[in-house]
């Protein structure tokens, strides 16, 4: 790996802590957050960030932390990458927004070119914008019923969707994303989906337990969509087992059911190729994108087959700020910049570091090394049990951040330390981070 893609701040790639995590000015800003934004916000570090970049976040007391987050995957080119930044400086200035509904503008539309060059999807596609990853999970879920005349969308365990009324529905894991936010959306339904390393059953077994209970519980007439993430994300990072998702999307096809990838995080370079659909062999009738798809800027997208997406009416689909013409131009920015900075071969690199760690420094407390390329994850557990440790997870969590880690967690059973590098991160800097994670396991 160089370390050639300088952030735009001209930021040190290096580690630095000048005080102690949170500093005096963090903490004086944490105090202020505390009298005007509501506690349900919470913040995973209280360290207040003032520039980042590459595989860096500066704080407000000169502090330099290793970014493993990329801000929830979303800052996969860094979050100051020299195209990005220049691609929004010109459009802010020539106009920031008029609503791609009222007079549009070609940012719009080549995103969706792009979008329908890399998505797995054959012939003919269109993409329509929105803001969010939720938004684009609800659009999907709008689209399939509209094409179907069905109602019905399947869910599986572990699932993370959204926090909206229809998408916290789809979202399996009650705390905190549902709790005491019923009633939620109706006709959705949860599915067992492939937990390898707790259900241990093979891809073509799970699958049918999965069709089973969808036959049973919903009948597939019933039923306009499947939705499934093809790495699940906050439920754990879970990798389903080989021939899971392609026995699903078949039966789906059969039966005249769509098949909708949420990839809002891991779609868009993450996983060492554009989309983890591909390494999982599936063709989804409708993509959901987000996250990575604009260097930081809001942005989402719902790619389809052209048949489908063209089902809905003149109007039905749309927004206010969807495409915004800033976002639009970080993302053309983001699709260069993944093909001429050669990222998909840094997120595959990424991956090999990570396991390449994991194996020089085992642990009986890791349950699990699992993801693909710069989305991947360590499960720990009781070694003797294999029951989830989520006191060590958070243990390991909180001493690798105040060594200046910013370090994610997550799973259903809180398990889960997550590792989402930039994918511009200098390789010195990742295993750097990676050190301060085993210490802080060794030790605790
Ligand atoms: N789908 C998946 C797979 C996600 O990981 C997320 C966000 N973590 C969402 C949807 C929701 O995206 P957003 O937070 O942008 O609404």
């Amino acid at each position: 790996m160089t370390d050639s893609l300088t952030p735009a701040a001209g930021l040190e790639q290096t580690r630095s802590l000048v005080t102690e995590i949170p500093g005096p000015r963090s903490r004086a800003l944490a105090a202020r957050q505390a009298e005007a934004v509501p506690a349900g916000v919470a913040t995973t570090m209280p360290v207040f960030a003032a520039r980042a970049g590459g595989g860096v976040i500066e704080d407000v007391d000169g502090n330099r932390l290793i970014d493993l987050g990329s801000g929830i995957a979303v800052t996969s080119v860094g979050a100051s990458h020299p195209r990005v930044v220049e691609a929004v400086q010109q459009q802010v200035a020539a106009f920031t927004h008029t609503c791609f509904m009222v007079t549009p503008y070609e940012g719009y539309v080549a995103v969706a070119e792009r979008l329908g060059e890399r998505a797995p999807i054959s012939g003919p596609t269109r993409s329509a914008l929105f803001n969010s990853g939720a938004e684009a999970v609800e659009n999907a879920v709008k689209v399939a019923r509209a094409h179907t005349g069905r109602q019905a969308v399947a869910a599986f365990d572990h699932a993370y969707h959204g926090r909206t009324t229809l998408t916290m529905a789809l979202t399996a894991k009650s705390m905190p994303y549902k709790h005491r936010f019923g009633p939620f959306a109706p006709e959705v339904y949860r599915v067992p989906g492939s937990y390898p390393l707790r259900d241990g059953l093979d891809g073509p077994t799970a699958a049918a337990r999965a069709i089973r209970v969808m036959e049973q519980q919903i009948g597939a007439e019933n039923l306009a969509a499947v939705i499934m993430e093809p790495i699940q994300g906050e439920g754990g990072f879970i990798v389903p087992a080989e021939g899971f998702l392609p026995a699903v999307a078949r039966w789906c096809r059969a039966h005249g059911v769509l098949f909708i990838a949420d990839e809002v995080q891991s779609g868009i370079a993450r996983t060492g190729a554009w989309f983890a659909c591909e390494a999982a062999g599936v063709e989804p009738d409708l993509l959901t994108t987000a996250k990575g798809i604009a260097g930081g800027m809001p942005l989402s997208a719902v790619t389809g087959r052209a048949e489908i997406m063209d089902a809905v009416h003149a109007g039905g689909l749309g927004g206010t700020f969807g495409g915004n013409p800033v976002a639009t131009a970080a993302s053309l920015a983001v699709f260069e910049a993944v093909e001429e900075d050669g990222l998909l071969e840094r997120a595959r690199r990424i991956e090999q570091v990570i396991r390449e760690h994991f194996e020089q420094h085992p642990d009986a407390r890791i349950g699990e090394v699992r993801g693909q390329g710069a989305m991947m994850a360590v499960e720990l557990v009781d070694p003797a049990t294999k029951q989830p440790d989520a006191a060590l997870t958070a243990a390991v969590a909180s001493a690798a951040r105040a060594a200046g880690v910013v370090l994610l967690t997550c799973g259903t059973y809180g398990n889960v330390i997550r590792f989402l590098p930039p994918l511009t991160i200098p390789e010195e800097l990742l295993r750097e981070g990676l050190a301060e994670v085993s210490a802080a396991l060794a030790a605790a």
